[in-house]
Order: structure tokens, then C-alpha cells, then sequence
């Protein structure tokens, strides 16, 4: 049982004024695994106010001091991977070793890729008789999702620390074990007071006095496209510079000249990664109408050959749905699915047999899916795949770009310029072609009700600085 009582605020760990607790269950076993103060509003101001007295003299280091304390949190944490794995794999349900490789490990590529970045960063210009520099937003409000939770915390922090930025981070509820840790982490590194403060609390709360104080110059929000709204209209009334990644209804895109079985088996494995808890997930997998029943067929085989257990199970390729909540939402889409009309090919509403407890969800493979079905429009964030067929490729293209969300995409030909060309044309910040692996040092964000940032890498850094031109 993890017990956290303090907040860690101007370098201290502080008793929080709000004296409510949340309780953090662990997905696979239903246990409460620990508990986190739920902040309130003074919790907020107090880590706002730190940050934004730290930027004083935080905002005036050097690109190399700041590589500095980015290299001390780098040992830190790669000292602390496998401790943070296992919270996470608790947490979020995740099996225990992806989450020791991807739940803890894309946090550290995340660090050393920005002590990388500051070698060559380019913080001034020349544009004729001016000088154009590039400064520090100032205080950013971090809010973080939980389906990847010191990842999402760190593709904020680390843009945010390179650029000379101070932060106040406030984990998802669900998950913010990790967030404590990190704050352990920083104090380690020995950052200065205030340059790192991490409170925890609900929403609607914390986060909203976060989006609205004065003191705060940047609101970065990952979360749900209907809490990056309120968060980006409560901003407006201080004109903070809003940067929000939100949701998304990722299209997979099998073109007739595709290798349809591993096509297929690539897009289902995409889909039900981190059970569908991903929000570039490619959900809607779209196939000629002529190889529906192959490719169909092919889908449930992956499917059903994904072993479901707890994060604890060696043999677990798929962990459980983060909550109660999360799960019922799960269910739900899939009963709507079912009466809207599409074929349930494999998976369920119903909790697996040889699994009683645990927020567990089948693979579930929706077949004969039409665009107005809610499971073709709608964010389920849960392992279930839909299927919808195209008559030709303009059909495909206007089916993929077909939703609110633009997040990614996939394209699958044997022809590479065949794929790029579709690519072009499809609606999205990322686009991977034949299964092209993650690469953290490209942006990553989306278009349209996804939202407007670019997360990793060099583009990222753009996001937390402001540009001053000088006139000689
Ligand atoms: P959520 O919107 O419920 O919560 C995200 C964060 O926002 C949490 O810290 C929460 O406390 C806070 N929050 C909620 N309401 C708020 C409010 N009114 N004001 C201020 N803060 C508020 O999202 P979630 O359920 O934690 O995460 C799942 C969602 O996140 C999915 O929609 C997913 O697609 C999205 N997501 C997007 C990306 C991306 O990069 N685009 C990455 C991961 C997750």
C-alpha cells in the first residue's frame, strides 16, 4: 500500500490544504493499491506561486545547465525503472514487463532525447538588421491522462525543463503514483525550489484552477477532447498559450495492393495495445470490400490468440481496462455496436470466465461496421476493433478523414510511393506506413478536434518558447 500525503512544492514536501484522499485501485486484482491527497484550489495556487517566483532565475540558466540537471534526473530515473514499472503495471493493469519497457522506459528515452536536443538547439537567429531569440513561456500547468502516466507527465516536463520553463504537474486521479516518484526523482537531481512541483486532485478542481490562474503562462493538457475544451476556455480569459493532445478515432487504411494478413495482424495488434488504452490507437481498420471475409476472418485469429491475464501473469500479452468506470464504458460501446446493427465477430460485453476480478475486457472485433455506428465515430478506449469496407481508394480516403479527431492514421501497400501518396491526403498528425515503429524524436500531435500540439523531439521544445526579435 503506497500512502502519499505531502505534495512536493518550492522543493519541500508540504502537508496539502485540502484534506480529501483518493484511492488508487490496482486494475488487474480491484485493490486499492495506495492513495493520493485530493488537492483544491489554495494546493494549486501555492505550487503556481513557487513556479512562478522559481522562473526568476530558471528562466535565465543556460541551455548547458539545464543538460545538466536533465542528465542527473536521467540517472535518477534509470535507477528507478524497474520500481516504476511495477507501480505502473498496478495502476494502469498494464503486463509487468511491457510496463517496465514501455510505461517506464519511453519516460527515460524522453529525458536523454532532450539532453540530446540541447547540443544543438538553436535558441537565436539572424533575420537581417534583427536578432531573433527564442525565450521561455514561463509557468506551465502540466495535466496528464493515465494510460501512459509519467510518459504523458514527461512529454511535457522535459520540453518544458530544456526550454527554461518552470512546471506544476498534476497527474490523472486514476494513476498518479508515478508523479511522486518523479518528484523524489527532481529532488535527487537537486533542480532548484519550484522548478519542478507536482499536486494531485480532480479536475474539475485542481485543473481548472490550474487553467485559470494569472500566474500560469502555458496550460499543457493531455487528456479527453471534452476536458481540453473547458481547460482551453477557461485559459482564454488570461490569453495563456494553450497547447492541448486529446482524442482520437485512428483510421487503418489497407490498400488493395497490401499484404492483407499482415496488414491485418499489424492493425489488430495496434489497436489492442495497452487494451486499447492509447489514443493514436488504430481503431477502425478499413479493407476492400472484396477482401472482407479474409480479412475478417484474419482479425479474430489475432484476437482470440491474445492471452488476457493481470499484470502479474508472464503469460499476459493484454492487461485489463484502468478502472470500473473505464470498463462499464467499455461495455457499453460494445452493446450499443450490437444493437446499432454491426456483427460481433469475437470478444464481448461480458467478463472473461477464467477472469471473475479484474476491469477485463475481451478482444472484441466488430465486422460489417458503417460509418453512422457510434463504435465507428466515437473514442471507445478499450480493445475493440471495427471493421468497414470501402468500394474504391476515394472511398477510403473519405472514410479515414470521416470523424471530428485527427490523431494518426496507417497506410499499408507493397508500394512505398503508393502508401506516401495516400498519406498525404489523409487528415492526421502521424501517419504510420506498414507498421513503422515510434520514434520519439518526431512530433507527434494531431490535427482537427485531436488537438493543436506537437509532442517529442525537437518540435516539441517550439511548443514551450516564446520568439522575441530584436532590432539592431
Ligand atoms: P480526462 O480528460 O478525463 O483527464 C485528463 C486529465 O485532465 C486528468 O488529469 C484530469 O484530472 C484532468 N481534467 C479532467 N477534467 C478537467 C477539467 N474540467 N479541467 C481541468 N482538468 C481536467 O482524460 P483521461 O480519461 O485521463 O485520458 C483519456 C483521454 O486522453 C482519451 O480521450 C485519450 O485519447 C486522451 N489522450 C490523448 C493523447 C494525445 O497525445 N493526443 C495521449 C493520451 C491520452
Amino acid at each position: 500500500m503506497i500512502v502519499r500525503d505531502k505534495f512536493y512544492i518550492n522543493g519541500e514536501w508540504l502537508a496539502p490544504v485540502g484534506e480529501g484522499v483518493l484511492e488508487v485501485v490496482d486494475a488487474s486484482t480491484e485493490e486499492i493499491m495506495g492513495t493520493v491527497p485530493a488537492g483544491v484550489e489554495e494546493d494549486a495556487n501555492r505550487a503556481i506561486e513557487a513556479a512562478a517566483a522559481a522562473f526568476e532565475t530558471w528562466g535565465m540558466t543556460t541551455p548547458k545547465e539545464r543538460q545538466a540537471y536533465l542528465q542527473k534526473l536521467h540517472t535518477a530515473m534509470k535507477a528507478r525503472q524497474d520500481e516504476l514499472g511495477e507501480v505502473m503495471a498496478g495502476e494502469v493493469g498494464m503486463p509487468l514487463g511491457m510496463a517496465k519497457a514501455i510505461q517506464a522506459g519511453l519516460p527515460l528515452q524522453g529525458v536523454a532525447n532532450f539532453i540530446k536536443i540541447l547540443d544543438s538547439y538553436e535558441f537565436s537567429d539572424k533575420l537581417g538588421n534583427s536578432e531573433i531569440i527564442k525565450e521561455p513561456v514561463g509557468v506551465v500547468a502540466c495535466i496528464t491522462p493515465w494510460n501512459y502516466p509519467l510518459h504523458q507527465i514527461m512529454a511535457k516536463v522535459c520540453p518544458a525543463l530544456a526550454a527554461g520553463c518552470t512546471v506544476v504537474v498534476k497527474p490523472s486521479e486514476v494513476a498518479p503514483l508515478t508523479a511522486f516518484m518523479l518528484a523524489e526523482m527532481v529532488e535527487e537531481a537537486g533542480f532548484p525550489p519550484g522548478v519542478v512541483n507536482v499536486i494531485t486532485g480532480l479536475g474539475p478542481v485542481v485543473g481548472e484552477a490550474m487553467a485559470s490562474h494569472p500566474l500560469v503562462d502555458m496550460v499543457s493538457f493531455t487528456g479527453s477532447t471534452r476536458a481540453g475544451k473547458r481547460v482551453s476556455e477557461l485559459a482564454s480569459h488570461t490569453v495563456k498559450r494553450v497547447v492541448v493532445e486529446l482524442g482520437g478515432k485512428s483510421a487503418s487504411v489497407i490498400l488493395d495492393d497490401a499484404d492483407l494478413e499482415d496488414a491485418v495482424r499489424g492493425t489488430v495488434n495496434d489497436c489492442y495495445f495497452n487494451s486499447g488504452q492509447t489514443c493514436a490507437a488504430h481503431t477502425r481498420m478499413l479493407v476492400p470490400e472484396a477482401e472482407y471475409e479474409r480479412a475478417a476472418k484474419k482479425a479474430v485469429e489475432v484476437a482470440e490468440s491474445l492471452t488476457i491475464g493481470q499484470s502479474h501473469d508472464p503469460k499476459a500479452k493484454l492487461g485489463p481496462v484502468i478502472t470500473k468506470t473505464q470498463q462499464e464504458r467499455v461495455r457499453s460501446y460494445i452493446r450499443k455496436g450490437v444493437e446499432e446493427g454491426a456483427e460481433l465477430l469475437c470478444g464481448g460485453a461480458e467478463q472473461p470466465e477464467d477472469l471473475p476480478t479484474g476491469f477485463f475486457i475481451k478482444p472484441t472485433v466488430f465486422g460489417k461496421v458503417t460509418q453512422d455506428m457510434t463504435i465507428a465515430q466515437e473514442e471507445i478506449f478499450g480493445p475493440v476493433l471495427s471493421i468497414l469496407t470501402y468500394k474504391d481508394e476515394e472511398d477510403a480516403i473519405r472514410i479515414a478523414n470521416d470523424t471530428v479527431y485527427g490523431l494518426s492514421s496507417g497506410v499499408w501497400s507493397t508500394d512505398s510511393d503508393h502508401a506516401k501518396k495516400v498519406a498525404r491526403r489523409l487528415r492526421s498528425g502521424n501517419v504510420i506506413i506498414n507498421g513503422g515503429g515510434f520514434n520519439m524524436m518526431a512530433p507527434f500531435g494531431g490535427y482537427k478536434q485531436s488537438g493543436n500540439g506537437r509532442e517529442h523531439g525537437p518540435y516539441a521544445l517550439d511548443d514551450y518558447l516564446e520568439v522575441k526579435s530584436l532590432q539592431m
